[in-house]
């Protein structure tokens, strides 16, 4: 059931001094992008008559093909906080269709929205809690981002040592006017870390609200002269900001991943799920790891996962099942980062659980030891493999995994591609700072 129709947006826009609406949408490499209309324009976007030009969208359609048109969510519906509070500006999550009427396979909301259907289905509906830390950084006199804080703080600290508490605390109580359940905020381990976490939601709005979050985040961080940052290794030699990701299946309203029979209290489902995940997180990993730089935050040393091995207890495994059972019964992937796409990410991780349970898989045996504390040849004799090591590895790896390329669409998938391969080539060829005082001297 629709929390909102036509005439209750209308209405909302006419009566609470709203003047601009944003109508939003994501691009394959999910930056948030979005056309401004005026309030005079509401009916017609309610209507779906708003249009954009597509070929100018990063991976959506060349330009003898370029007209678009905004489905807005109507329950999406959400007035900007920090925007002015008078001639106000609200925002429409939307999605993306052709002009005949059909979705658009190149959008990222639409192809999550085809792997909840077969979910649905399978009779299951998928629940997700994001994980999302990030940096708040200092900006230089002409206002553009350093990477320098003044903040010393680390894990759970609290001001005056941790700068971070203001602005934490406006993202917080922005995001609850928004309709978000923040339940809780924290110092993260790294000076200048931040994590805010928000309920689990159905996972198409949980996607949603990570894309709102990452706005929030760095608007009101912009709004206190900071700048705010998901590139999930900002700084070497300190741990980077993840994206843990907890998921659950439900089931006529019960947690299909709770089974209190199971000395670890997990259902048939939950094993598979995990098995599922197992066999293609390697492929996943372009889409929940994009960018060069997020293979720098998956190495040993500083809490994220670099191996594939799943544990009820041990952080130092890729999958961890967090310990509240019952309705909250859930499994937590800890590769992704917050520069991912999330719709592309969720839709990944939910089709590769469903994978899992169709196959009926068995996960292998769970790693209790702290893996980081293995060499390599102990990590090979229980069978462990690593994550890719760089974004080449994960685009190659993703392109031979079928499910994975048949659950993104061939659209996206030569799009994304395409993106990351050249992302790859602008790296590769790049002389860095470190090759020079490397190498200058010595040869
Ligand atoms: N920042 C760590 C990561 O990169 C995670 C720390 C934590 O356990 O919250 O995944
Ligand atoms: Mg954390």
């Amino acid at each position: 059931m629709s929390k909102f129709s036509k005439e209750d947006i209308i209405r909302m826009v006419r009566e609470g001094d709203v003047e601009f609406i944003r109508m939003q949408f994501t691009d394959i490499f999910g930056q948030l992008k979005n056309v401004a209309i005026t309030s005079s324009q509401i009916e017609k976007a309610v209507n779906n008559q708003i249009m954009i030009d597509g070929s100018s969208i990063e991976g959506f359609v060349r330009i003898h093909e370029s007209d678009q048109y905004l489905r807005p969510d109507l329950d999406s519906y959400a007035v900007l906080p920090w925007r002015p509070q008078t001639g106000k500006v609200a925002r429409l999550i939307c999605d993306v269709y052709n002009p005949d009427g059909t979705p658009f396979i190149g959008d990222p909301r639409g192809a999550l929205k085809r792997v909840l259907q077969k979910a649905l289905s399978m009779g299951y509906t998928f629940n997700v809690g994001p994980e999302c830390e990030f940096f708040l950084f200092q900006t230089d006199e002409k206002g553009l981002p350093t990477t320098r804080t003044a903040d010393e703080a680390g894990y759970f600290d609290l001001g005056p040592l941790d700068h971070g508490e203001s602005t934490r605390r406006e993202i917080c109580m922005a995001l609850e006017q928004m309709g978000f359940e923040i339940e809780a905020s924290h110092h993260e381990v790294a000076a200048g870390q931040h994590e805010v976490d928000f309920k689990y939601a159905e996972a198409l709005t949980a996607a949603d609200n990570i894309m709102t979050f990452k706005l929030a985040v760095k608007s009101l961080a912009q709004k206190n002269g900071l700048h705010a940052t998901f590139m999930p290794k900002p700084v070497f030699g300190i741990n980077g900001s993840g994206m843990h990701t907890n998921m659950s299946l439900f089931r006529d309203g019960k947690n299909a991943f709770a089974d209190p029979g199971d000395p670890r209290g997990l259902s048939k489902e939950a094993y598979s799920f995990i098995a599922g995940l197992l066999a293609h997180v390697r492929a996943m990993a372009a889409v929940t790891n994009p960018l060069v730089n997020s293979y720098k935050r998956l190495v040993p040393g500083y809490e994220a996962p670099c191996y594939l091995a799943w544990s009820a207890s041990n952080r130092s495994a890729l999958i961890r099942i967090p310990a509240a059972r019952g309705q909250a019964t859930r499994v937590e992937l800890r590769c992704p980062d917050p520069s991912c796409n999330p719709y592309l990410a969720i839709a990944l991780c939910l089709a590769a659980g469903l994978d899992g349970i169709e196959k009926g898989l068995t996960p292998p045996a769970e790693i209790t030891e702290n893996i980081f504390a293995m060499d390599e040849a102990a990590r090979a004799a229980r069978g462990i493999e690593n994550l890719p090591g760089t974004l080449k590895d994960a685009v190659d790896l993703m392109c031979a995994d079928p499910l994975i390329t048949s659950t993104l669409g061939g659209h996206i998938v030569s799009q994304y591609t395409a993106g990351k391969y050249a992302e790859w080539e602008a790296y590769r060829t790049h002389v860095s700072q470190w090759e020079v005082e490397k190498y200058l001297l010595t040869f």
